[in-house]
């Protein structure tokens, strides 16, 4: 996967990574943010206003899992338990599961599924699933149901609702994390940001409280397996390594016991459909009363199966192998990690399937600990993503972490299809970073950007997220052009990216989903089919607030270089292009009509910091002028007073910086 007008990386480059800041989580809805859990198999809201402990949110009949499957039979739209119930009859138009084809291309699509996907025409990968009666849905729609109906079932609760944390696997990737939100978006719901769905557990337990600390997170839910171990330092979690098993969950345990039932109940050969679908909801019930008890009994009528006694040996006998399964894999997670067990400050559980005694009797040994199972492994993520709702809602907690960290690198492609990195994996976000790259012949005109993200250091093995082309370079020898790019990455994980060329001053930015995300005007019809409007207008309104202090500070120190810039010992030069380089970015991103409220306000801040010790001098300077004449003691004063305001102008920032 070579480019056509390859370029290479300048050695001398630039290369700057921005400090994170901390989200500017101003007041506005206090106590009205909810937390989201969108699972594979249920999902869950919960909340925590004003500091309050987390707790779900129930359906009228005091059930507070959904399960994730959205019904299209008919003219309704039917989320939850009685989607699920017509889920066997109409398998076509009832979707589970349907968080695997998050972000995915249709040649992706490589499991087992019983839909029919079609092709979207001239959308790339995109595709929709065919629900009959002339219906096509995309697996965003599809998820922003079951979101929808969270967001109800709030509203019902609560009253408005500001705004939601939504989780996501760690290992997501930037096409599944923006479908996530655009579903969120459909839904009517202002994302106040998505969260990996380990932190949320990390989160929920209260472990940021102790600043540092190495976790493992161990989560077996229905349809899949997922292991992460965390590290935390300095209040922010990085998530050292993920592993685990996409096909491997509580429904292969039920599997395992459906088959032993048919067997047992005298059976040779293959069961009928409507058996299987029978035999699977038994076995369901009898696996989870297993978690309680030593033995249940179970009967199938149509299998000829009356009130068989299952013991809970007998079912651990079925699915050793699988638990094994997962047990390697956490092996192979820390081994990447580089973390013996024993280092582990703990080891968290969650999901469903966490309950089985097997399980945890397994997490212990390989551990050597006890794993946490005090709060519900099924609803510890939500109560996670419910904290972090309510204090981006605007609630003061007490030392909550806000950090979060990108899960993957991101670079672009340079000459011979190699990956020049530009944000590291695990780097706190929000981040800016930029590189200068050069022309690799005279006779080019054009560069390719090729934008990927992965940890491997050919692009060909990343994953490709955009490409795009920057036009009108001069001729130049080569290694003589200058084409900076430069990466933002905002709290969410999502990216921009802007290429310019220094001389000419040509640009070309992208805001990075195209492949596999909606297309604006697909969002813009399904936010206009939804029912709330409120959440862009805000986030236009922040934008446009953050724009404006921006340029500010900008005006300021732009007028103080012309002023006395130029004038002996005010500004080294050192100082002088790091001062020009926060402008020509604080620049760049206004000149970005989408920029984000939250990168904006991060290159002010990095902009007051560049300029601080500038304008320093230049106070002092206008001090001395003014106090020709005085005594050593007034000016002494003088400079006193100043000083103060500008250390409370610091400690502003820094209280905003945690890491620094
Ligand atoms: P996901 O994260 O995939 O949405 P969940 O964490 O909700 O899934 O886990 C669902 C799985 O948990 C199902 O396979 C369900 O049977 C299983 N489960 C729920 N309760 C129990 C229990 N008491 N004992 C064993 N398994 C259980
Ligand atoms: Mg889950």
């Amino acid at each position: 996967m070579s480019t056509q007008e390859p370029m290479i990386a300048d050695t001398g480059a630039l290369f700057q990574i921005a400090e994170p800041t901390g989200r500017q989580a101003t007041p506005r809805a206090p106590g009205r943010g909810i937390g989201i859990d969108l699972g594979t198999t249920n999902s869950l809201v919960a909340v925590a206003p004003h500091g309050e402990a987390p707790r779900a949110l129930r359906d009228a009949s005091g059930r507070a899992l959904l399960p994730s499957v959205v019904s299209y039979v008919g003219d309704d739209v039917v989320v939850g338990y009685e989607a699920m119930a017509a889920q066997e009859e109409h398998s076509c138009a009832v979707i589970s599961s349907v968080k695997r084809f998050m972000g995915r291309g249709i040649a992706d699509v490589t499991w087992p599924h019983p839909y029919r996907l079609v092709s979207a025409s001239g959308g790339g990968e995109l595709f929709r699933v065919d629900v009959g009666g002339g219906r096509l849905v995309t697996p965003v729609e599809v998820s922003a149901a079951v979101l929808r109906a969270l967001r109800e079932r709030a509203e019902a609760v609560m009253g408005p609702v500001d705004g939601a944390v939504i989780t996501v696997p760690a290992y997501f990737d930037d096409a599944q994390r923006q479908a996530t939100r655009d579903a969120g978006k459909i839904a009517g719901l202002k994302v106040y940001r998505l969260l990996a769905e380990p932190t949320a557990a990390a989160l929920a337990y209260g472990l940021d409280r102790g600043g540092r600390g190495l976790f493992a997170v161990y989560d077996l839910g229905g349809g899949t397996f997922d292991v992460s171990v965390l590290r935390l330092h300095d209040g922010v979690f990085q998530v050292l390594a993920t592993g685990g098993d996409s096909a491997l969950g509580g429904d292969d345990l039920d599997r395992a016991l459906a088959a032993y039932l048919f067997t047992a109940g005298g059976h040779e050969g293959a069961p009928s459909r409507h058996q299987q679908e029978l035999l699977r909801i038994a076995a369901r019930a009898a696996k989870e009363a297993l978690s309680e008890r030593e033995s249940v009994r179970v009967s199938v009528a149509a299998c000829g199966i009356e009130g068989f006694e299952v013991r809970r040996e007998t079912f651990e006998g079925l699915i050793d192998g699988l638990i094994e399964r997962t047990i390697r894999a956490c092996r192979a997670t820390l081994r990447d990690a580089g973390v013996q067990p024993r280092e582990l400050d703990g080891v968290v559980l969650v999901g469903g399937s966490t309950r089985t005694p097997l399980v945890r009797a397994a997490v212990a040994r390989t551990f050597g600990k006890h794993p946490l199972a005090d709060i519900d492994p099924d609803k510890v993520v939500a109560y996670g993503a419910a904290i972090q709702a309510d204090v981006l809602s605007g609630s003061a907690r007490e030392g909550v972490t806000l950090l979060d960290v990108a899960p993957l690198s991101l670079g672009i492609e340079t000459m011979g299809g190699m990956v020049e990195k530009i944000i590291p994996r695990n780097a706190a976000i929000p981040i800016a970073a930029r590189q200068v790259f050069t022309n690799y012949s005279e006779q080019q005109t054009g560069m390719q950007i090729h934008v990927v993200q992965g940890e491997r250091e050919m692009a060909g093995e990343c994953r490709s997220l955009a490409r795009f082309e920057l036009r009108g370079i001069p001729r130049l020898p080569p290694s003589m052009a200058r084409v900076e790019v430069s990466f933002q990455l905002d709290a969410d994980a999502l990216l921009t990216v802007t290429a310019r060329e220094l001389m000419t001053g040509v640009r070309q930015s992208v805001e990075v989903k195209p492949t596999y995300g909606l297309n604006d005007e697909e969002i813009d019809r399904m936010v206009i089919e939804s029912l709330d409007h409120a959440s862009e207008d805000f986030a236009a309104r922040s934008r446009a607030e953050a724009r404006v202090e921006l340029g500010r500070v900008v005006l300021a120190v732009r007028a103080a270089l012309a002023e006395v810039g130029g004038l002996p010992g005010v500004l080294p030069a050192a100082e002088r292009s790091a001062v020009e380089m926060q402008l020509t970015l604080a620049d760049e991103a206004m000149a970005e009509p989408q920029s984000a409220a939250d990168m904006l306000t991060l290159l002010r801040n990095q902009l007051e910091r560049a300029s601080e010790p500038f304008a320093r001098r230049r106070m002092e300077r206008a001090l001395r002028a003014g106090m020709e004449g005085k005594s050593l003691h007034e000016i002494e004063q003088a400079l006193a007073v100043e000083e103060a305001a500008l250390d409370e102008r610091r400690g502003a920032h820094s209280a905003e910086t945690i890491e620094g």
